[in-house]
């Protein structure tokens, strides 16, 4: 999956906090990422991460090669 920092993923299972839109902060081995609506940050391993997203929300196409 392609996931890039800067998208918004929209996750299956939603933040205690009810929110299911997270940005991406950092990727790699683990991923850093930051509820929209709260502001709390975790940090997960890709594989986990992975699975729970539904849809991965970029607005910004400027960035590609
Ligand atoms: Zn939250």
């Amino acid at each position: 999956m392609d996931v890039r920092v800067g998208d918004l993923l929209e996750m299956k299972k939603p933040h205690p906090c009810g929110n299911r839109e997270f940005a991406v902060l950092r990727v790699g081995m683990d991923f850093r990422l930051r509820c929209t609506k709260c502001g709390h940050e975790i940090m997960a391993p890709r594989v986990k991460i992975e699975k729970n997203i539904k849809k991965i929300l970029r607005k910004d196409e400027e960035n590609h090669a």
